[in-house]
């Protein structure tokens, strides 16, 4: 496994055309492009790591996995009232199936769907406790609680939030989120702001890579039934409108953001998260596609075959 991710690394430093890297987020504008790290963890405890697999960055949209675990494991079914489990096949941040749905968004992996789940499970909090309930969260599912929120990404986030408010507004006019949208989009980019390395997300990871349960603790962290529908909903979703290529090209389970990471999961075999910060023209990124596509050339791991 070691071998199979030095030479990916070794072949991604040889790539010249990297994408571009998000820059509607300024604070993410600068981030140098040239760097590619990935990092693999297995349910038996092993860590293999590869590239810039220490820098940190900004999970964003991969962090809409962790709080819709919190939201399946808090309201249950019940959350399907809030937000659908269909892919879009629209950019991650369109308005444009929300007035079809009666503001009711497709699935919890764009932007919209994010914003309803997190409102979703402030029910009965202040936003302050539901960040705390979403650190806390990834700090037992990654076993590392020095991960923290990266306040200047959020606060940039809120500085140029007009797309997101935008969708928070109409959705609130259909009678869909319940608190003040200032109060829920100031949770949603802190959740997206959260800063991990490839490690870190490689590990937090694991418990969908084994139904549900948490490999650092032991402890139970979903039923066995909704871990592998989250899986499902990855398949599915998890790239916006390149969920299909990505299904095609990797046949696994992952999710972007457009920080340039991806976490990906090979059920009963391990966790993959890479991070090239270089995007495609869909918001994901560019390496980190490519990267995976080698991996699952190389290891055969898919849900497609044995
Ligand atoms: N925080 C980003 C946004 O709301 C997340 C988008 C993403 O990662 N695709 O625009």
């Amino acid at each position: 496994m070691q071998k199979i991710l030095d030479n990916i690394a070794a072949e991604m430093a040889r790539e010249t055309d990297r994408g571009k890297v998000a820059d509607y987020i300024p604070q993410l504008a600068h981030i140098d492009p040239n760097q590619f790290g990935i990092a693999v963890a297995t349910p038996d405890g092993h860590m293999y790591a590869a590239g810039d697999a220490s820098t940190l960055f900004s999970i964003q949209s991969i962090s809409k996995v962790f709080t819709l675990t919190i939201g399946l494991g808090k309201l249950g079914d019940t959350l399907w009232t809030h937000v659908g489990r269909e892919p879009s096949g629209d950019p991650f941040n369109s308005i444009v199936m929300l007035e079809h749905e009666s503001g009711r968004p497709r699935n919890p992996f764009i932007n919209a769907g994010a914003i309803a789940v997190v409102d979703a499970i402030m029910m009965g909090h202040k936003p302050k406790e539901t960040l705390g309930e979403i650190l806390q969260f990834v700090h037992l599912i990654a076993d590392d609680e020095s991960i923290r929120f990266d306040h200047k990404v959020a606060a940039s986030e809120m500085a140029h939030k007009d797309r997101n408010a935008s969708l928070a507004h109409f959705m609130k006019s259909f009678g869909r989120l319940r608190h003040d949208v200032d109060n829920v989009l100031g949770t949603y980019f802190h959740q997206c702001s959260i800063a991990m390395n490839c490690q870190q997300l490689a590990s937090a990871g694991l418990y969908l890579v084994s139904n549900g349960v948490d490999k650092h603790s032991g402890v139970r962290v979903i039923n066995e039934k909704r871990a592998r529908r989250i899986n499902s909903l990855m398949m599915m979703c998890g790239h916006y409108d390149g969920s299909g290529e990505f299904a095609y090209r990797v046949g696994l389970p992952g999710k972007s953001g457009v920080g340039g990471g991806i976490l990906t999961i090979a059920p009963g075999k391990g966790s993959i998260a890479v991070w090239s910060p270089g995007l495609d023209h869909v918001g994901n990124s560019k390496l980190g596609l490519k990267a995976l596509e080698r991996f699952v050339q190389k290891t055969g791991w898919s849900v497609f075959a044995e």
